[in-house]
């Protein structure tokens, strides 16, 4: 009997390739695990019907010697991912029986490797949450402890891998929400460099923070996934392609990082940044895996960020003043629900109080009032000259390190309804926002347990476009999960 909750994806291509298994073995598998958990953990919003349809054109596929690795894999997909002729809600009753009219770049990737779309997962709504009660479709349990959240926004992706419902998924992290479901959930999840991967259908939250990425076991089975979604679009404005920025750059410049030692190999802690408010548990880990990291020929360096703390209220100002525009479009005329009441401005009040959450409702007026006449100054373009001054500080210290390093969240998955004040929940992204904010690219890894067995997850932040030397760490830290 296949144990998905075990295969990765690169052991499952090999057993493919040598005809030990087959794609509709492996989608039905994890059809199975759907069948017995889904109604649980409440991770898929949809099962697709037509999942064991596109395995079989995928062995067909594979027959005809067309096959990639990703070939004939099962791949769970966020709600806020377009695919054409299905539904994309978002987490939200304003996009219930909103239909994809189009597929989202990353989307055409995937068919065209031919992985097989097995559903789309639960969120927070529009992304906006680190637990998934944010959704308008009950939350997600984590199938380590169902007592407990995933994480969030991604927290369905994340569960479907960690629960053999799928062997690898793809999220949206625009402060954090790949990163820390992936650490809750005991995988690997990367956040590239905004603009490598295409942000085209994509739903969004705030698009100078957006961008999507891949879970899996294994940082090998997460870079197979990334290698396929990444590339340059014309329909997305800020698409960059990653291969006309080959990192490491200026090959001899006394600018690379960690000049005199080996590349890739000098790592810079934060330390006056990790003082307060990390669970014992997790800093316990983050200090086994310095250790770790030494004993395989790492250099561990303290370095100094006095503007990291300032990450989070930057995050906060500009993050919603993105949802707030964003979403002005859902107002049921031009897009979302519609609740006629009798007059144009009834009717947007009206559709708007129904469709929309309340932590949704709450962004959108925080970002009205920081970009409101009289306040945008001292709000909106303040965080913008600190968000600049936090770029400068990571471009100076990636001079003298390649990557820094951070617990990816303060704590292990918490319980349902213990951060009950959004201000606590907006402190789980205390170290995940800072990546998007310089739009630099970060990955977490999961690195030791706590005493309840939760996992924890370590995170590294790279300078622009190495995103493909973030995947190698995960090796040596690996022996010590
Ligand atoms: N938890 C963060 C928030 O609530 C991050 C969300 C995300 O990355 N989509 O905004």
């Amino acid at each position: 009997m296949l144990n998905i909750k075990e295969l990765t994806i690169e052991k499952a291509a090999e057993m493919i390739k040598k005809g030990e298994l087959t794609s509709v073995d492996l989608v039905s598998a994890c059809l199975k695990n759907i069948e017995e958990n889904n109604k649980e953990l409440n991770i898929f919003l949809e099962v697709f019907s037509d999942a064991i349809e596109q395995a079989k054109k995928s062995d067909e596929m594979i027959k005809d010697g067309k096959g990639t690795k990703l070939t004939g894999i099962p791949i769970a997909i966020k709600d806020n991912i377009l695919i054409m002729g299905r539904k994309v809600s978002s987490g939200s009753k304003m996009l219930e029986n909103y239909t994809a009219s189009y597929d989202a770049f990353v989307i055409k990737k995937l068919k065209e490797a031919g992985a097989v779309l097995i559903g789309r997962t639960n969120m927070d709504e529009f992304a906006m949450g680190s637990s998934t009660e944010n959704s308008a479709y009950g939350p997600v349990k984590n199938p380590i402890d169902p007592s407990r959240v995933p994480g969030g926004s991604s927290g369905g992706s994340a569960a479907a891998v960690a629960s053999g419902m799928a062997l690898g998924a793809l999220g949206s992290d625009t402060g954090g929400s790949i990163r820390q479901p992936a650490s809750f959930c005991g995988l690997v999840g990367m956040k590239p460099t905004y603009g490598v991967i295409s942000r085209s259908g994509l739903t969004a939250m705030s698009s100078s923070l957006d961008q999507i990425g891949p879970f899996a076991k294994t940082s090998q089975d997460a870079e197979l996934i990334f290698n396929c979604i990444v590339g340059k679009d014309e329909m997305d404005s800020t698409s960059i392609d990653l291969n006309s920025f080959p990192y490491p750059r200026d090959k001899g410049s006394s600018l690379i990082p960690g000049i005199g030692e080996e590349k890739g190999k000098v790592i810079g802690v934060p330390r006056d940044f990790l003082k307060e408010g990390v669970d014992k548990e997790v800093l316990k880990s983050f200090e086994e895996s310095l250790e770790k990291l030494k004993s395989k020929g790492y250099k561990i360096k303290d370095v100094n960020m006095p503007l990291l703390k300032y990450s989070l209220p930057v995050y906060y100002i500009i993050m919603p003043a993105e949802v707030s525009t964003n979403l002005s479009r859902l107002d049921g005329v031009r897009y979302g629900l519609r609740k006629e009441v009798g007059n144009i401005f009834d009717d947007y009040k009206k559709s708007r109080s129904i469709g929309f959450g309340s932590e949704t409702k709450r962004r959108i007026i925080l970002g009205t009032y920081v970009l409101s006449h009289g306040y945008y100054d001292a709000y909106y373009n303040k965080a913008w000259e600190v968000r600049r001054a936090i770029i400068k500080e990571y471009e100076s210290v990636f001079k003298e390190v390649d990557f820094v390093i951070t617990p990816t969240s303060p704590t292990t998955a918490f319980k349902f309804g213990d951060k009950k004040d959004p201000l606590q929940m907006y402190l789980e992204d205390i170290f995940t926002v800072s990546a998007n904010i310089a739009g630099i690219p970060a990955i977490s890894i999961p690195f030791g347990k706590s005493s309840v067995l939760l996992p924890i997850g370590i995170q590294f932040i790279g300078p622009s476009f190495s995103d493909q030397s973030l995947f190698a760490i995960e090796k040596d830290l690996r022996d010590n999960k």
